[in-house]
């Protein structure tokens, strides 16, 4: 008690806007955010749209000048690629939250919304929302290209399937192997029907690809060849494999889910 008798009560003050003359804290500017909003638009100059390339063939987008990021719709690296688009934009004012808005899937158009703040008269802080509209325009990535180019080249080939209604195992699975790089030596990645479609150029990439598989998830495999060229001179042949691997549906689905969740939390997987 005694320590602070001599300390001066504060009081909030308060003063009357500059502009509309509404009872307000004071700031900087000594005008209220309303008539602050309509003299300046922080967004001013911003981009509202950008274009981004992306690869129909195996879902990537262009991270110039040449890395292609392979992202799903809605994800956290699709966001922070959006946002990096703009990053000339994002040095004049801060980046509060960024977020995206639904746009149909068939679109070809991503909208992030962007919460930025920025000083504005006198030191008064001002923060806005706007919308970004990203095209998607498609374009081929180079190992598509090639591939598309030599559609044989592919030596081995894992063909990942699940056959149940939902997708969410298989949305992690796909998140695991995007996390560990783990189909990194694949030179194509088809979307299939009930799954995906990896290519190798050797059996091995294929093999550790499939080891993989086997760590993360209950899986049921078959491995089969197929003869597609004998050279009787050195008596050489040359075949193709076909790795097989289905997401067992003995398993309940939930448990994997959890499973697989916490592998990614907690990064358990890296030391498998
Ligand atoms: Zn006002
Ligand atoms: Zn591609």
């Amino acid at each position: 008690m005694a320590a602070n008798m001599f300390v001066v009560r504060q009081t909030k003050g308060t003063v009357l806007c500059c502009k509309c003359g509404i009872l307000m804290a004071p700031n900087p500017a000594n005008m209220c955010v309303t008539c602050l909003r309509s003299e300046v638009d922080i967004t001013e100059g911003l981009r509202k749209h950008a274009t981004i390339m992306h690869c129909p063939e195996c879902d990537s987008y262009l991270q110039p000048p040449r890395t292609w990021l392979k992202a799903q719709l809605e994800s956290k690296e699709l966001l922070t690629y959006c946002v990096k688009r703009l990053e000339t934009d994002l040095i004049k004012v801060r980046l509060v939250n960024a977020e995206f808005i639904w746009t149909e899937p068939h679109s070809k158009r991503i909208k992030v919304k962007l919460k930025v703040q920025k000083e504005v008269l006198n030191g008064a802080i001002l923060e806005q929302s706007y919308v970004v509209e990203y095209v998607l325009q498609d374009h081929m990535c180079e190992s598509c290209t090639r591939f598309q180019a030599n559609p044989d080249q592919w030596v081995a080939s894992v063909q990942l399937r699940q056959r149940v209604s939902h997708r969410r195992t298989f949305f992690y699975l796909e998140q695991l192997i995007l996390k560990h790089d783990a189909a990194v030596h694949a030179i194509k990645i088809k979307q299939m029907d009930q799954g995906i479609d990896f290519f190798f150029a050797n059996k091995s990439h294929a093999s550790k690809f499939v080891e993989f598989l086997d760590k993360v998830a209950p899986t049921k495999r078959r491995e089969s060849k197929q003869l597609v060229s004998h050279d009787p001179k050195n008596n050489s042949y040359n075949y193709k494999y076909t790795f097989s691997v289905e997401i067992s549906p003995i398993c309940r689905e939930d448990l994997i889910v959890c499973l697989l969740e916490l592998l990614l939390v907690w990064g358990i997987s890296d030391r498998l």
